[in-house]
């Protein structure tokens, strides 16, 4: 026996409609009544669509409560973050660097193309002659002589 969420009448199982089954033994079955049921989806109101509804619901709020949170913890979420640069992480044995250097590391490593037009503005080049197939040129001269480097 099941007391019905909608309609308060206490109907016996097989009165509430399955929405699932983790064994044939054990389906599980809706907290309201088929009739209650059957009249919901009349009036277009889904089990689908009101589980997406409690979602949206339950994550606007998560969300209006985390950005009270922040508002209210200005002071110390400053402090991590100030706390969270200075970080130092482990990359090797010994070696330490802060989540800024390391980001560096990467673009450096990845040749991204700020880091190419610099290379070229370094030696020279003014910024209006720096064209897209030059940069493309200079990427792979220095990944040409990084390679050099690891052979030796
Ligand atoms: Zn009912």
């Amino acid at each position: 026996m099941r007391t019905c969420k909608k309609c308060g009448e206490v109907k016996e199982l097989e009165k509430f409609p399955i929405i699932g089954r983790r064994t044939v033994e054990k389906p599980y079955r809706m907290y309201t009544c088929r009739l209650c049921h059957n009249k919901a989806v009349r009036d277009g109101f889904t089990p689908e669509k009101h589980k997406r509804y409690r979602n949206n619901r339950d994550i606007n709020k998560i969300r209006s409560h985390v950005r009270k949170w922040r508002k209210n913890h200005r002071a110390h979420l400053y402090q991590y973050d100030k706390k969270r640069k200075n970080e130092k992480i482990k990359i090797e044995d010994g070696i330490f660097i802060t989540r800024n250097a390391l980001k560096e590391r990467k673009r450096r490593e990845k040749l991204v193309d700020a880091i190419v037009k610099k290379d070229l503005k370094d030696r020279g080049f003014h910024k209006e002659d720096i064209t897209p197939e030059l940069i493309e040129c200079k990427r792979a001269h220095i990944k040409l002589k990084r390679e050099l480097k690891n052979e030796r």
